[in-house]
């Protein structure tokens, strides 16, 4: 029996365990116990403390020294309470995972005991050596320090890991100079920034100034699951998260069977523990189910301040990954592991609110509703001006097999919005114009909105920006990627429309306003509907109407990330504070090489496992007919042509492998450009994967995609 055998068998012997499922829960006494929350801090801090801290997370009132101090000695005597003898500030490097360095709680003496100490100093700022993080220019060695800040709006938590307890604390990390190095800081700004230029355009609605503004993230999460015992055997789902080959099984998703399913028990044991995991560091986990492809599954939190529900969405995809090892799988969070079948995406559900109201809910009377249409068509305007900044934000070496194949959203940004609300939009592009044949138009701030249905504004799945009744759901981002760069992006460019639409606002008389704002907002319809699209985004008709419309079509990485050194979003950024120049230009060469690196790794694998893994089976396999047939022959049973056929065309597929192997070799040696080495893989992975149909079963070294799809 080969390797791939023993593991198939392993698994089928090996008995499931459920145990949680037994064991009650109580989400009342038990829903953020390891998270120093609002709830938690009320109880350890004294009330003047506990008041000015939140005074500094809700309000951003700068924090003084005095009150870290005492803050801190409440969050370690909470997290040493709870089992925790080091602490780490968490953050977020450009990396695309989290990063830590633990320190003990530990103060030796003199006397040789050691105290429990940690400092208001030792929350708010830390100086990891990270010199090794890629900083795209922005650190040379001689500065080479990081400093992390503390985000007291993103609550510390415990991480455990086995029996082993950490105080975990989200911060910024920048550079010496103050230069970000991190996901987080920018999307601070980006939120400062929306929330400012929010407030400006609610007082030209004449909507109270003290309200707060803040915007709202629900990241619904795809990923796969497959049996560790298989994974071991696949070098590179090992070393890239993704198979580079693989013939499509038999069955896949045709039959539809997998979507919204019914979850297996082994699956639902694991997903269970997942949300355990979750609520007790206080992440509402809410939903789970099934996907569209075998072995894919979604969870879908409550969405939270985005800041918040970005770290989230971090600690949920390493949670993911550190529960499936417990049950003997392995989580992969690649946008595309196996190809022909779906992707993952992670559906960035976004909207913004001041106070309590979420402007993008159409509201009860005219006033409400205008707020709303404004809010729509500074969105709308956003888009359009800077969809290929949206793009880029959700570029990479993973995604770029998902973005424009067939069931993903195309790398095409356009804004679905639904029947009805287009139909409003054209009557406010009709406008006043009297002579319109059109005489259904609507007057902002004056007429009502008809009900809009909010599950009829959801059917359009194949849009990569769809209103979905009162939020917008960014549909391109990557399931692997931290949910920090489409939401800068999103921040900045809509606080450059409500920024523009407010200047104008201003400059109108109080009488004029209604009409001032109807012409506003005609012209915006005017110049930016060109990005609504409510048709099917898969069509390759679209693809010339978007053309037309000369809406960006950035089909790949290299051309998705350029947007980065224009200078027109240089200067957008830094007008609004976000990076300075130097920072989005570290940006661009910190995502450029990540992606070279990560197409280097996979294509330099892929030949490696063609010559090394695949040859010899087809080698052997070749053999084994040859011997046959010699056998036959001596036996004197005849010519066998069946068999001579096939041994002709093993022979001659092996000719080609080793032909396209050579072809990836050249390339790869010489380090050529990626998109030249990832189509020669493609021709080395077209072959590969017709031997798998044709080689005998038991000598097939690689677990077929029929096994890691189907074996739980
Ligand atoms: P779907 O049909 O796409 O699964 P859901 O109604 O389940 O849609 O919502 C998906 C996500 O959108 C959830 O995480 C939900 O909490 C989030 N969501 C709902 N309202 C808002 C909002 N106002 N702002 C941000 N996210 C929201
Ligand atoms: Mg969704």
């Amino acid at each position: 029996m080969n390797a791939r055998k023993q593991a198939l068998t392993k698994i089928s012997e090996t008995p499931k365990v459920y145990e949680n499922l037994e064991k009650p829960y109580d989400i009342n006494s038990e829903y953020g116990v390891d998270s120093f929350g609002l709830g938690t801090m009320e109880a350890y801090l004294s009330k003047p403390i506990y008041r000015r801290l939140r005074n500094t997370i809700e309000q951003g009132v700068a924090l003084d020294e005095a009150v870290a101090d005492d803050v801190a000695h409440a969050m370690k005597i909470w997290a040493m309470n709870r089992g925790a003898t080091h602490y780490t500030h968490w953050f977020l490097p450009l990396t695309g995972s989290s990063a830590e360095k633990h320190d003990a709680f530990l103060d030796p003496t003199s006397d040789g005991r050691a105290i429990a100490r940690f400092s208001g100093k030792n929350l708010i700022l830390g100086e990891p050596d990270a010199s090794s993080f890629p900083s795209g220019g922005l650190r040379s060695t001689f500065e080479a320090r990081g400093y992390t800040a503390w985000d007291p709006t993103s609550p510390a938590f415990i991480k455990r890991i086995g029996g082993v307890a950490t105080l975990c604390i989200p911060t910024m990390f920048c550079s010496y100079n103050g230069e970000v190095l991190d996901k987080k800081t920018p999307l601070l700004r980006s939120i400062q920034v929306l929330g400012a230029q929010l407030k400006r355009l609610m007082k030209c609605f004449g909507v109270e100034e003290d309200a707060r503004p803040s915007v709202t993230l629900g990241a619904e999460q795809e990923y796969f699951l497959i049996d560790r015992e298989l994974y071991v055997q696949r070098p590179d789902i090992m070393q890239t998260g993704r198979t580079l080959f693989g013939a499509p099984p038999q069955k896949h998703q045709q039959l539809e069977d997998h979507y919204f399913g019914a979850i297996k028990p082994r699956i639902i044991n694991f997903m269970h523990d997942v949300d355990l995991e979750l609520w007790r560091i206080g992440i509402p986990a809410k939903t789970r189910h099934n996907e569209v492809a075998p072995a894919q599954f979604e969870i879908a939190p409550v969405f939270e301040e985005l800041n918040l529900a970005t770290d989230h969405n971090v600690m949920i995809m390493e949670t993911l990954r550190n529960v499936a090892e417990k049950h003997g799988l392995v989580c992969l969070l690649h946008e595309k592991p196996f190809a022909g079948i779906n992707g993952s995406g992670k559906h960035n559900n976004w909207s913004i609110s001041y106070g309590d109201r979420n402007l993008l809910n159409p509201g009860t009377n005219p006033h409400e509703n205008a707020i709303f249409l404004t809010v729509l068509c500074a969105v709308i305007k956003a888009v359009d001006t800077h969809a290929d900044l949206l793009r880029s934000a959700t570029a990479g070496a993973g995604n770029d097999h998902r973005l424009g194949a067939n069931e993903a959203p195309p790398a095409i940004i356009s804004i679905f919005l639904g029947e009805q609300l287009t139909d409003i939009i054209d009557q406010i592009e009709t406008g006043e114009a009297k002579s319109s044949k059109n005489s259904n138009y609507l007057k902002v701030g004056v007429d009502m909105l008809p009900p809009l249905p909010t599950d009829a504004t959801d059917r359009n799945r194949t849009s990569p920006f769809a209103f979905t009744g009162n939020k917008f759901e960014f549909r391109a981002a990557g399931s692997s990627q931290s949910c920090a760069s489409p939401n800068i992006v999103l921040n900045t460019i809509v606080a450059e429309a409500f920024d523009e639409i407010a200047t104008e606002l201003e400059s109108l008389s109080k009488k004029d306003f209604q009409k001032g704002l109807q012409k506003i907002l005609q012209s915006i319809v005017k110049k930016h509907k060109r990005v609504i699209f409510n048709g099917d985004g898969y069509k390759e008709n679209w693809k010339k109407e978007a053309l037309k419309r000369g809406l960006p079509n950035l089909a790949n990485t290299p051309a998705a990330l350029t947007p980065l050194k224009d200078s027109k979003n240089i200067e957008l950024f830094r007008k609004y504070g976000v990076f300075n120049s130097s920072e989005l230009l570290s940006r661009y060469e910190v995502f450029m090489e990540e992606y070279c690196k990560k197409v280097h790794i996979e294509t330099s694998l892929a030949l490696n496992i063609s010559k090394t893994i695949v040859m010899p089976a087809a080698e052997n396999y070749l053999n084994k007919i040859a011997e046959t047939a010699k056998n036959m022959h001596e036996a004197k049973l005849g010519k066998n042509k069946a068999l001579e056929t096939k041994g002709r065309l093993i022979s001659t597929l092996i000719e080609s492998l080793s032909e396209a192997n050579a072809a990836l070799e050249k390339l790869v040696v010489a380090n050529a450009d990626p998109l030249k080495k990832l189509a020669a893989m493609g021709d080395v992975r077209t072959i590969v994967d017709k031997l798998e149909v044709e080689i005998d079963d038991a000598l097939w070294p690689l677990p077929k995609y029929s096994e890691l799809l189907f074996i739980y």
